[in-house]
Formats: C-alpha cells, sequence, structure tokens
C-alpha cells in the first residue's frame, strides 16, 4: 500500500515564505512514491501567514493548518502538528527553505532502509559569522550540560515514522527540548547530509535573546548538572578552606609571625561558605528528583518486541 507522508510545519510570521515553500514541495512530491499531506502548525503568527494557508487550502484539500491561540515557541508547535499528522512518515521542516525541499525524496528513501528517524545534517552552513560562531557554542555547550551526542551540524530536517511519532507524542513535559525527547527515545537513528541555503525570506524569529532562553531550556529539560554544581563547589570550598587552616596554623607556628585574627576570620567565613553550599546542593539535588519525577516521561523506549502483543 502506499504510504502517507506528512509534512509537519510550524510557521510564525512567514508570509513572504510560505506560498514558494507551498510550490515547491508540490513541485517535489508530485511524482513521489508516496501521499503527502502538509500541516501547518501557525504559532500566533501577527501577519498574513494565516490568510494565505487558508487560501491554498480551498484548493488543495491535503494542506491541512491548526492555528495555536498565541505565540509559544516552535517545539509546541511542532508538537502541535504532530499531534494531527496521520502519516506513515512525519517530515519535520521549517517553511523558510534553509533545508531544501529537493532533499525530500533522498529522507524518504534514507527511512525506508528501515530506520526510525533520519536526522538530516547540514554539509555546509550558510549563516553569517556570528550566527555560526553562535550555534557551534549552543551545540557545544549543550553537550557537555547534557551528556548527548546529537549529529553536527544538525539540520532542521529531519524524518521520524509512526511508531517513533507516538513514542514522541506520550513525552508530556512541557518543556520540550525537541532534540532531547529524540535521543531519549532512541530506536534506530541515522543522520543524512543535506545541502543549507540562506533563509528564502524573512529574517531569523530567533534573536540572540531567545536563542539563549532556548539554551537554557534545554539544559533545564535535558540536565540536571546545574544544580548538582552547588554540591561540588560547596565540596572544594570545604577541603580548601581546611587546607587553608593548616596551611596558615603551620606558617605562623614556624615561620611569618603575621597578625592574628583575620586569618580565622577568612577560614570560617570560607568553610561557612562552603557548607552551605554543600546543602544547598544536597537540596537541589532532591529538588532536581522532583523536577524529573514531575516529567512523567515513560520509562524505557523499546527497540523490538518478539511474540508479545502491544495492547
Ligand atoms: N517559529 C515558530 N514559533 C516561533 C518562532 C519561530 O513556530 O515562535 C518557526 C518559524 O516560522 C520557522 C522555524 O520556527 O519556521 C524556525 O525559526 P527561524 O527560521 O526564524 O529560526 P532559525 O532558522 O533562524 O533558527
Ligand atoms: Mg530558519
Amino acid at each position: 500500500m502506499e504510504k502517507l507522508l506528512s509534512l509537519v510545519v510550524p510557521v510564525y510570521n512567514e508570509e513572504e515564505c510560505i506560498l514558494e515553500f507551498i510550490s515547491q514541495v508540490r513541485t517535489e512530491l508530485v511524482n513521489s512514491s508516496v501521499t503527502y499531506e502538509l500541516i501547518f502548525a501557525d504559532d500566533g503568527s501577527n501577519d498574513n501567514t494565516v490568510g494565505l494557508i487558508r487560501d491554498e487550502i480551498e484548493n488543495d484539500s491535503r494542506i491541512r493548518l491548526v492555528e495555536l491561540s498565541y505565540n509559544h515557541g516552535k517545539q509546541a508547535a511542532l508538537t502541535a502538528a504532530v499531534t494531527y499528522a496521520k502519516g506513515d512518515y512525519l517530515l519535520y521542516m521549517d517553511p523558510d527553505l534553509q533545508d531544501p525541499p529537493e532533499e525530500i525524496a533522498r529522507f524518504i528513501s534514507k527511512i525506508e532502509e528501515g530506520y526510525d528517524l533520519v536526522f538530516g545534517v547540514r554539509e555546509s552552513m550558510e549563516a553569517g559569522f556570528v550566527a555560526s560562531a553562535f550555534s557551534k557554542a549552543f551545540w557545544l555547550i549543550l553537550d557537555v550540560f547534557t551528556g548527548l551526542k546529537l549529529p553536527r551540524p544538525l539540520a532542521v530536517m529531519r524524518i521520524f515514522n509512526r511508531e517513533f511519532a507516538d513514542r514522541f507524542l506520550s513525552y508530556k513535559e512541557s518543556n520540550r527540548f525537541i532534540e532531547g525527547i529524540f535521543m531519549h527515545i532512541g530506536m534506530r537513528q541515522a543522520t543524512l547530509k543535506i545541502k543549507h541555503r540562506p533563509r528564502f525570506a524573512g529574517v531569523s524569529k530567533y534573536n540572540f535573546a531567545r536563542k539563549l532562553r532556548l539554551a537554557k531550556d534545554a539544559i533545564l529539560d535535558y540536565s540536571e548538572l546545574p544544580l548538582k554544581l552547588a554540591t561540588r563547589v560547596g565540596i572544594i570550598l570545604v577541603i580548601t578552606s581546611l587546607l587553608a587552616v593548616l596551611t596558615l596554623t603551620i606558617l605562623r607556628l614556624f615561620f611569618i609571625n603575621f597578625q592574628l585574627g583575620w586569618p580565622s576570620l577568612i577560614c570560617t567565613l570560607w568553610f561557612g561558605f562552603g557548607i552551605n553550599l554543600l546543602f544547598l546542593g544536597v537540596i537541589g539535588s532532591y529538588v532536581g528528583k522532583i523536577y524529573s519525577e514531575s516529567k512523567h516521561r515513560p520509562l524505557f523506549s523499546t527497540q523490538r518486541l518478539t511474540n508479545i502483543k502491544q495492547s
């Protein structure tokens, strides 16, 4: 039977790109081996994006639109699109044509080799120096904090199958770091090198401040390292303060006749700060546990069942 491909596309103020995007997708998929639907999740646009999509829907029943009631951010918009997608395969793309629709066919053949998720990886970056330096730093920091080994430089375009999509939707956390969830799901993953273009039109919706917030959210969603940092710094302070007491005592007794009073004061403060941080870290660890429990993530992600029926 012919497979259904759902293109899941978050859009936010993309009136300059949207028609070109739709037309390029049509051209690419007209002779494809799959049938397709195009699901736009409008993330509270305040330009004419929604109007343009509605006009297209009049003449093309393969296009669907879900409108979020206000700007939620692209993770939530993508999740909305995935929720309403019916496809056997789901392809996540942005409408700004940075990742070109000509690559769709290669994504389909790659996933048909038997993968659950295929990440697009950019051959080269068509971004300015600052943007690409920022993006490198972003992924590096993320790697350090989360311990994830995400393929790089990661493109937006990626394809996954129905099973993977269902698992993705079973992650109920509201602070959604998409790539983190994808890696947590695991299963059979592959990468595909693709071309990268500058944005077709319009400007990036993620300015520096917003990107920083994205990085912070990703780290908070995926890592408890910041909480553990307090404990580590605390331990270091306690140990070094004790060493300082020892050193100063020896110095005073045998070598230098310095003024008494200030060393004991400093050491007491030093030690006190250390103990404080240490216990703050302990409290942090419990907060971390509460946080991770409250995400209600699935406990495991299975690869295969043999002779067991899925209920
Ligand atoms: N987007 C969204 N909600 C937002 C911001 C952006 O759905 O609040 C969409 C936007 O329409 C685009 C995609 O997310 O399709 C990525 O945004 P953009 O291209 O501006 O970011 P960049 O590629 O520069 O990181
Ligand atoms: Mg973009």
